[in-house]
């Protein structure tokens, strides 16, 4: 891998493509160096609050933020979307015609719902992992009998959230779990998930995983026909696959492949963040937990090349798991650094009140990072070689039982 020398005479342009939770955190963290030209290529002109998708779908919140004070000043925003990146030229083709030229680059561009494999899920399912999906969704209950009923498919972080949403506003929800509810909690956070979600009327079905989804309908593994005006499916992420499409090294999911420095395999000029970046293909869990201290590095990486330093390598902990379960209850799941759960939980309104701080402190810490670059704070660890792998961490979520 090549050492890039500093660039002494020319103002150093670094591009960040994807302005989420990590991106924004990169870009406003860049600020620490003043002499640094730095753009934010964003598909839409607004912030997407992903972690409130499921409010906005059920109708008890918004989760778009115009991106006004979460960017620094001096930041430019250009609305578009990269098409490709030639790491050769330093260049990215922009689905506009236009392109952008770059000395280094942060990879941000998170993840989306992952399109279900499941017969009739692709048709007639809703994915809650954006927002397309979400307001798509948001229309329909719209238009739909508040007693029609509707079927969450993922008995993990999203489905429950969605679920204790939509119960809370009044729908007939089942929730169709394929495994253990809320796999990756200890047994006090599931029984505390268990108890509110009863509370609300949500019927939660571990053993079955759905197979077939109609237009009014979904087909269970056991081959019960259960009535659904409305499917939501959070049964997996995925991540965009614009570093597979320009020649990056990705994992399988499309995650690009990175040192512990967030620098990619391929080229020391690129560097990630966020729910795209799979360091040492060992991928933190998917979450804005980890996303802004993911961006702080990743922008940490990029001033250590530009000063002719080396890098620092990746240090995150994780605290735990806040679950929503409607406005007024939810449960947090405390963890190990590595981000195993403990026996420990905080639930009902403690629970909601401390998940609601954290919602409105992701958006705080975003916004004071742009007016002081420097002050973002995340917890360290010097725990990755017990980073857990994939397959046991709490997102994306997952159905076991071959659902998907
Ligand atoms: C319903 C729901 C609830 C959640 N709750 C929690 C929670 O409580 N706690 C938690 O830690 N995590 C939660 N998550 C997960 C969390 O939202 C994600 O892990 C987080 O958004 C990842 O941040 P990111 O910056 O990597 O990506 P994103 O937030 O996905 O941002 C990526 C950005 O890149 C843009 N982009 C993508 N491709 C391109 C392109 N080619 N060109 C230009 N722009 C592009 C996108 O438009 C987007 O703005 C939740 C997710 C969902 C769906």
């Amino acid at each position: 891998m090549f050492e890039p020398t500093p660039l002494p005479d020319a103002r150093a342009h670094v591009v960040v493509v994807g302005g989420g939770y990590a991106g924004t955190v990169a870009a406003n963290h860049l600020r620490i160096n003043a002499d640094l030209d730095i753009t934010v290529v964003n598909s839409r002109p607004v912030f997407v609050e992903r972690i409130r998708l499921h409010q906005l779908a059920a109708g008890s919140g918004t989760a778009t933020v115009e991106y006004g004070t979460l960017l620094g000043e001096g930041i430019e925003l250009v609305v578009d979307t990269v098409d490709r990146i030639d790491s050769v030229a330093r260049r990215l083709l922009l689905a506009s015609g236009n392109h952008l030229d770059y000395d280094y680059l942060i990879y941000a561009v998170g993840s989306t719902g992952a399109v279900p494999a499941v017969p009739g899920a692709a048709e007639f399912g809703y994915l809650l992992a954006d927002l397309d999906g979400a307001t798509r969704l948001r229309h329909t209950l719209i238009d739909m009998p508040a007693e029609a009923p509707v079927v969450v498919v993922g008995g993990g972080l999203t489905g429950i959230e969605a679920a204790g949403e939509l119960a809370e506003q009044g729908r007939p929800v089942t929730l169709v779990c394929g495994g253990p509810l809320g796999h990756s909690l200890s047994k006090r956070g599931r029984r505390s998930v268990a108890k509110q979600l009863r509370k609300l009327g949500v019927e939660v079905l571990e053993a079955v995983a759905v197979s077939e989804v109609r237009w009014d309908a979904v087909v269970l593994s056991d081959h019960t026909v259960l009535p659904s005006a409305a499917t939501v499916w959070t049964a997996g992420f995925e991540v965009p696959d614009l570093a597979a499409r320009s020649g990056l090294r990705t994992d399988a999911l499309g995650r690009l492949l990175t040192d512990e420095t967030l620098t990619s395999a391929d080229d020391a000029r690129i560097v990630a963040a966020g729910d795209c970046a799979a360091p040492s293909d060992r991928p933190l869990r998917m979450s804005c937990q980890a996303a802004g201290p993911l961006g702080a590095q990743a922008a940490n990486t990029v001033l250590s090349r530009i000063a002719g330093e080396a890098p620092a390598v990746l240090s995150q902990a994780f605290v735990g798991q806040c679950i929503s379960l409607g406005r007024s209850h939810g449960t947090v799941q405390l963890s190990r650094s590595d981000d195993t759960a403990v026996n420990v939980v905080v639930g009902g309104r403690t629970g909601a009140a401390i998940k609601e701080a954290i919602c409105k402190g992701t958006l705080w810490s975003v916004r004071r990072e742009a007016a002081k670059p420097g002050t973002y704070f995340w917890f360290k660890s010097g725990k990755r070689s017990a980073q857990l792998p994939i397959e046991q961490q709490a997102r994306p979520d997952q159905v076991p039982l071959g659902s998907q």
